[in-house]
């Protein structure tokens, strides 16, 4: 049995000069430590903090909560008319209990599902640096073609990240050395050398808010998820965009994917092959091939490549369909 404190935080700086592990959800934490992968010495609860608002920014945007549950962000009126995308992945992720518990700082930083991460008789470089890689080897149909290394190759899971990254969100933090903001495309790291290293946090930093920035009128999004069975399953492949278009032409374009990368995917090469092209499927096609041409697939997960393509490809004939 592994024992660890448990402190209820009474305020953000209470909460980070604690100095243990967060809790707010506990749908990620709580699995890992039964199954002995997370072994805190200490559990800060920072349920009780007031980071559960939505609310408008000056500038048009939306400030979300780290505490805000993922229903109560999917179910909210201006994400379900303006942020659809969001909203939509949300809605695709987990079962409808645990997305009354799960958070948006927990979403954002839940582990991966790599069985071998989360079984501790395996060799897993993320859950013990230099142990080995039983992924490479073993079975790995549910793992990454994009921004893997010879050190890990394990997805990031979240639904709701992948739609954060193509609607360029920004994380907001506090910690020792105070607050700090992050874009989002920056805030996740690939494993390269050192896969136990998955974002940007220093230890002990705490998740605030995230901001979404403002859309510009007439903006459409969609999230498209394909997985194994259609309800409570992680996604296989995942295609989150945010299209604008003025007369039959694409004004500003982003693609993001899930399930494909070991870390949600922004792909600015899709981007670029829309960039002020006609919406047809010509250009549809060849931003899901730029997309996907730095895949690296491996035996079990090859089929990955075209499901992500068709996946990127459906999201966009979505938005850019005229009613
Ligand atoms: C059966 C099952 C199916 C699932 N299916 C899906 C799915 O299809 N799609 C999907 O996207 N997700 C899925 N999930 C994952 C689920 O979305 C996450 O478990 C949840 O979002 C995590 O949020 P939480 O608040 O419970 O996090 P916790 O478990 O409380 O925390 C997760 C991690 O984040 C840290 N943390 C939490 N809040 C903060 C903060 N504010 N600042 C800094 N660190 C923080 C914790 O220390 C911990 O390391 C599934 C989970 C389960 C159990
Ligand atoms: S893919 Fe990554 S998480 Fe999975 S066993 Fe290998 S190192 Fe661990």
């Amino acid at each position: 049995m592994q024992t660890f404190r448990y402190i209820q935080a009474k305020s953000i700086d209470a909460a980070v000069d604690a100095s243990g592990k967060f809790i707010a959800g506990g749908t990620t934490l709580v699995d890992l430590m039964k199954l002995n992968v997370e072994k805190p010495a200490a559990l800060v609860d920072i349920n009780g903090l007031p980071l559960d608002r939505i609310e408008p920014t000056p500038d048009g945007g939306l400030k979300v909560g780290a505490l805000v549950r993922n229903s109560d962000l999917a179910w909210n009126a201006d994400v379900r008319q303006r942020y659809t995308v969001l909203s939509e992945a949300l809605l695709a992720g987990a079962s409808a209990q645990l997305r009354n518990m799960a958070t948006t700082g927990g979403n954002l930083l839940q582990r991966t599902r790599c069985y071998y991460f989360r079984d501790t008789n395996y060799k897993c470089n993320k859950r013990e640096s230099g142990s080995g890689c039983a992924a490479l080897d073993g079975f790995h149909r549910i793992h990454a073609v994009l921004g893997t290394s010879e050190h890990c190759i394990a997805t990031h899971p979240s639904d709701m990240a992948v739609a954060m990254m193509a609607l360029e969100a920004t994380v907001h933090t506090r910690g020792s050395k105070g607050e700090r903001s992050i874009p989002l495309f920056d805030f996740y790291l690939v494993p390269g050398t050192t896969p136990d290293k998955e974002n940007a946090l220093e230890p002990g930093e705490l998740i605030t808010h995230v901001t979404l920035p403002a859309l510009p009128q007439g903006t459409r999004s969609h999230y498209l998820k394909l997985r194994d069975r259609a309800s409570y399953e992680f996604d296989l492949a995942s295609a989150a965009v945010v299209v604008q278009l003025s007369g039959g032409r694409i004004q500003h374009a982003r693609v993001a994917m899930g399930g494909v990368g070991t870390k949600p995917w922004r792909s600015k090469e899709a981007e670029q092959a829309l960039q002020g092209r006609e919406a047809n499927e010509h250009t549809l096609r060849s931003a899901a091939e730029a997309a996907l041409k730095p895949a690296k697939p491996l035996r079990d997960n090859a089929f990955k490549v075209e499901l992500a393509k068709r996946a990127i490809v459906r999201a966009l004939q979505v938005t850019t369909q005229t009613a």
